[in-house]
C-alpha cells in the first residue's frame, strides 16, 4: 500500500473513533477520543524520527533501527541501501587491497604524485629505494627526497617520454632509471627501475668494443706504415724481406685475435651446444705433450706426471682447446730452461683434475681474480711479444662454465704457477669402473 495512504490510516481511525464517540457520547466524548488519539500518533512519529536521527548521527556501521507501521517500509528501504553500500565498499576495499598487493609485488619502485609533485603513496620497493616513510613524507615534494640535479631538471622539463638515469643515494653502487608517467587529470606515477645490471652489461659491451678496436689498431698501424715505406722507399732485397716478415707477424697476430674472438662468441652463444663424447684422457695428454714440445722448441723441459687412467664425458675439442691454452700460457710465461709439468688425477670425490705446473714468472695475488677477464693481462707487452691475445683464459673460463668445471689458480710471483681444471665427478669415470660397465653392457651417460 502507498505509504501516504498507510500514514493516513491512524489519523483516519482516530477521526472515526472521535466521530463514533461524538455520536454516542456527545461532543465531549469526541474531544476526549481526539485528545487521546492525536498525541499517540504524534508520539509514534516523534519516536521514529528520534530513532532515525540517532542512527544518522551514530557511526557509519551502526545498525539501522527497526521501524513500525508506516515507518517499517522506509526503514527497510534504508536498511537495504545501507547493506548494498556496505557490500560495495567491501568490494572497493578488496579491489584497493589487491591493487596495493600487486603494486607491492612489482619489482620496480612506484610513487604516486599529486598535481604539485608531492608524494601521495609509494610501494614497498620505493620506500627502500628512496628511504621514504609515508607517515612523515606524505605530501612532501618528491624533489626534496630525490635530490639528484638530473632528476630535478627532468621533473621541471615536463618531457617525460624517456627515463632519466641517476645513481642511487640509498643503495650504494646501484643505478636507477626514473620515469614519470602522467595519469588521471593531474597525477603522476614515478617508476624507479634498478638498471644496475643493464648498465653494467652496456658498460662491458662498450669496454669490449673499445678493447677490440685498440687491439686491432696497433698491428694495423704497423702494417700500413710498412706498406707506405715499401711503396715510397727503394729498399734492397734483405730489408724488403725483413719488412714483409714483420708485416706477416702483425697479420698473424690479427688473425689469432679474430680467431679467438670467434671462438669466444661461439662459446657464449646458446646456438652452439657442447658436442659431448666419451674419450680417454691419456691420449689427450699425449697430444698436449707433443704440441707443448713443439711450441717450446725444446727450450723447456716438458713432461707428464702422475696419470690416473680415466674416461671423460665432455666436448673433446673444447676441453682440448682449454687445456691447450693453459699449456701454451705455461710455456709463454716461463723462461727458457724452465720446466712445465702436465698432470691428471682423479680425486677421492670422483672429480678429475688436469694440472699444468710451470716454473715461470708467476703472478702477484692481486691479479689472480681478474685473469679470466677478456683482455686482462699482467704485462701487456710481454703478452703481445709472446703472441698472446689476452683472450686465452676467457676462452678457458667459458669452456669450463659449459662443462660445470672450475679453474683453480695457485701462483707466486717469480716462482711459477699451477693452473688446475676440476671436472665434476659426473663427467669422469675411472677406467677400472668403465671396464666393468662395458662388461655389463652398460654404456653410462
Ligand atoms: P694472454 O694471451 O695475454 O696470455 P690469457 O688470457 O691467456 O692472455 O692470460 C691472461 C694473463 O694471465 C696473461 O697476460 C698473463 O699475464 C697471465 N698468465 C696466464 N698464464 C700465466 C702463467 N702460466 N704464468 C704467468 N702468467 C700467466
Amino acid at each position: 500500500m502507498n505509504p501516504v495512504w498507510r500514514g493516513l490510516q491512524a489519523p483516519a481511525v482516530v477521526g472515526g473513533i472521535s466521530v463514533v464517540a461524538g455520536w454516542v457520547g456527545g461532543a465531549s466524548a469526541a474531544l476526549v477520543a481526539l485528545a487521546l488519539g492525536a498525541p499517540a500518533i504524534v508520539a509514534f512519529h516523534l519516536w521514529h524520527l528520534h530513532l532515525l536521527t540517532r542512527w544518522a548521527r551514530a557511526s557509519a556501521d551502526a545498525d539501522v533501527p527497526e521501524g513500525r507501521g508506516v515507518w517499517a517500509p522506509a526503514f527497510a528501504a534504508i536498511y537495504r541501501r545501507v547493506r548494498a553500500r556496505n557490500a560495495y565498499e567491501r568490494e572497493l576495499r578488496n579491489v584497493i587491497e589487491r591493487f596495493r598487493q600487486a603494486a607491492s609485488a612489482i619489482p620496480d619502485g612506484i610513487v604516486v604524485l599529486d598535481a604539485a609533485n608531492r608524494i601521495d603513496w609509494a610501494n614497498a620497493r620505493a620506500l627502500t629505494q628512496f628511504g621514504l616513510d609515508l607517515a612523515k613524507d606524505r605530501r612532501r615534494p618528491i624533489a626534496n627526497l630525490v635530490r639528484q640535479p638530473e632528476f630535478r631538471r627532468y621533473v621541471e622539463s615536463g618531457d617525460y617520454g624517456a627515463s632519466v638515469v641517476v645513481t642511487s643515494e640509498r643503495e650504494a653502487g646501484h643505478t636507477l632509471g626514473l620515469q614519470l608517467v602522467p595519469f588521471a587529470a593531474d597525477q603522476k606515477l614515478l617508476i624507479a627501475r634498478d638498471i644496475t645490471e643493464i648498465e653494467a652489461v652496456a658498460r662491458m659491451r662498450r669496454d669490449f668494443i673499445a678493447s677490440v678496436s685498440h687491439e686491432l689498431k696497433t698491428p694495423l698501424t704497423v702494417v700500413s706504415g710498412f706498406i707506405e715505406t715499401l711503396q715510397e722507399a727503394d729498399l734492397d732485397g734483405p730489408r724488403r724481406a725483413h719488412f714483409l716478415r714483420l708485416m706477416q707477424e702483425q697479420a698473424t697476430s690479427m688473425q689469432r685475435l679474430v680467431a679467438d674472438l670467434l671462438t669466444l662468441s661461439a662459446l657464449e652463444s646458446d646456438a652452439s651446444p657442447v658436442h659431448e663424447t666419451r674419450f680417454a684422457i691419456a691420449p689427450l695428454l699425449s697430444e698436449l705433450l707433443v704440441d707443448a714440445k713443439a711450441l717450446s722448441k725444446d727450450a723447456h723441459r716438458v713432461e707428464v706426471e702422475a696419470l690416473d687412467d680415466a674416461t671423460v664425458f665432455a666436448g673433446r675439442e673444447e676441453i682440448a682447446s682449454a687445456f691447450g691454452n693453459l699449456v701454451s700460457n705455461a710455456i709463454r710465461y716461463t723462461a727458457s730452461g724452465g720446466s712445465i709439468t702436465l698432470g691428471w688425477r682423479v680425486d677421492a670425490d670422483g672429480s678429475g683434475v688436469f694440472t699444468v705446473r710451470d716454473t715461470g714468472i708467476g703472478i702477484a695475488p692481486e691479479h689472480v681474480p681478474r685473469l679470466t677477464e677478456r683482455f686482462y693481462r699482467v704485462d701487456r707487452s710481454r703478452s703481445r711479444a709472446s703472441g698472446g691475445t689476452g683472450l686465452g683464459l676467457a676462452i678457458v673460463k667459458h669452456v669450463l662454465l659449459r662443462h660445470g668445471a672450475e679453474l683453480e689458480i695457485a701462483s707466486e710471483r717469480g716462482h711459477g704457477s699451477t693452473f688446475a681444471v676440476r671436472l665434476p665427478a659426473s663427467r669422469v669415470e675411472r677406467d677400472t669402473l668403465i671396464a666393468a660397465r662395458f662388461a655389463n653392457n652398460d654404456g653410462g651417460p
